[in-house]
């Protein structure tokens, strides 16, 4: 029985919320804390469970460690953005109290996200016996679960990892992204970087794409793109020679990007325009549907996965584990669409394990380096059934060297 707090009321916030009212017998009580109080209040009304609110601005750690002395909590979820991350893990350190989140932080004024902020914190967390827990949504999160659970049940040594996502749902818009706009196009226009033989290699952004046919989905063209989950699965799976992250765009997602870029809407930096300075990324966000708000109009699956290659007692072996989560059937379950649900699930099934004593290591932690075999089980009991598919051939098409 515990209290949990959650940060950010956006689309990932709100599943997590769900989720944590479906299994009162670890979250015994639970408050959701936002900016705006409203987006709490719309969450709360979808709930059958009474939870508390409150606002906050968690940029601010003097406000947080006053919310976290308030509430009480066991842990803090962190589903905000980004930036908050080093802000809200100060507050923790300040009230001692565990914390948990979704995404590496990223400074607002550099599009670049690195683990090195954060596992700049270990020794402080360590010391105060407090538990961090980095990157715990989809990808990264279950994907580094996935790894982790082939090199303990699969392989002896693993060659290859290709990571893989594909959304093929369709909200009808001409133009939406399906988590937040701020933070999705900065990732996408990034270049693309991947890991082979000990270096860091660099391509154009969206430069490179494989064809690969995903199950229940069907053939999709994905693009190379750097990955957070790549930083920390180089430093804890050993042995690897290859890294690489493949993401699906529509070609209709592709062609108002090029636009939007090609016309400075992209920028982060801020532009004068009319006596105020505006930062055009910024303000396009304000321009682009919720992410919240895709929910009731997305239909179709996604099919996240990693695709693994390496050797088991001497023989080659390929695996490629993976889950389909399907936008409608999630709606219909906790209001949200897949990608909010997908990265939701893991926050919630890594806070209950961090909760009941079966995940605690003192310092801060990516997932992989946790046993993954209770992970791998909440998973199925939780709403993200995962699969395998298994033969030395498997996907033959796409691992050339
Ligand atoms: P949203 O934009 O829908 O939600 C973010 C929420 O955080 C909003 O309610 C926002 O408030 C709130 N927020 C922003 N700044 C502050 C602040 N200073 N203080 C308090 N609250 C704040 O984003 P998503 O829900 O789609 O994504 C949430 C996180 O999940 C992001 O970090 C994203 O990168 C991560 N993510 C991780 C994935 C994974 O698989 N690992 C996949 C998808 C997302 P307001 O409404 O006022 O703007």
């Amino acid at each position: 029985m515990a209290k949990v707090l959650i940060v950010g009321a956006g689309g990932v916030g709100g599943v997590v919320t769900h989720k944590c009212t479906q299994v009162p017998e670890v979250f015994s009580e639970i408050c959701l804390a936002s900016r705006n109080i409203a987006k709490c209040e719309k969450i709360r009304g979808q709930l059958s469970r009474s939870i508390e609110i409150a606002q906050v601005d968690a940029d601010n750690t003097a406000d947080m460690v006053e919310l976290i002395r308030r509430v009480g909590p066991q842990l803090v979820i962190n589903t905000a953005l980004p930036y908050q991350d080093l802000s809200i893990m100060d507050a923790c350190l300040a009230t001692k109290v565990d914390y948990l989140d979704t995404a590496n932080y990223e400074p607002p004024g550099e599009a670049k996200f690195c683990y090195k902020w954060q596992w700049d914190y270990h020794e402080r967390f360590k010391e105060k016996g407090l538990m961090a827990l980095l990157g715990c949504g989809f990808d990264p999160g279950v994907t580094n679960i996935f790894c982790a659970h082939a090199n303990r049940v699969h392989f002896d040594r693993i060659d290859s990892i290709d990571i893989l996502d594909a959304n093929a749902g369709d909200h009808g818009y001409p133009f939406a992204t399906n988590f937040n706009p701020e933070i999705n196009i900065r990732e996408v226009t990034a270049p693309g970087r991947y890991y082979q033989d000990g270096n860091w290699l660099t391509t154009e952004p969206l430069a490179e794409s494989i064809e690969f046919d995903f199950p229940e989905i069907g053939r999709r063209k994905a693009y190379l793109m750097y990955h957070e989950e790549l930083e920390s699965l180089v430093r804890h799976i050993p042995g690897v020679r290859r890294m690489r992250f493949w993401m699906t765009f529509s070609d209709n997602y592709l062609k108002h990007l090029e636009v939007l870029r090609n016309v400075g809407m992209t920028r982060i930096d801020p532009v004068e325009f009319e006596g105020h300075a505006i930062v055009p990324l910024k303000f396009l966000r304000a321009l682009l549907p919720d992410p919240a708000s895709l929910g009731p109009r997305t239909k179709g699956k996604t099919c996240i996965g990693c695709l693994i290659r390496g050797t088991v007692d001497g023989k080659p072996n390929t695996i490629f584990i993976y889950n389909v989560c399907d936008h409608e059937r999630c709606y219909r379950e906790v209001s949200a669409q897949a990608i909010s649900y997908t990265t939701g699930v893991p926050a919630m099934v890594g806070a209950m394990l961090m909760l009941t004593g079966i995940w605690r290591r003192a310092g801060v932690v990516n997932v992989e380096e946790m046993d993954p075999a209770p992970f791998m089980a909440k998973l199925m009991m939780h709403g993200l059934p995962w699969n395998e598919l298994e033969g030395k051939n498997l996907y033959r098409d796409v691992l050339v060297d």
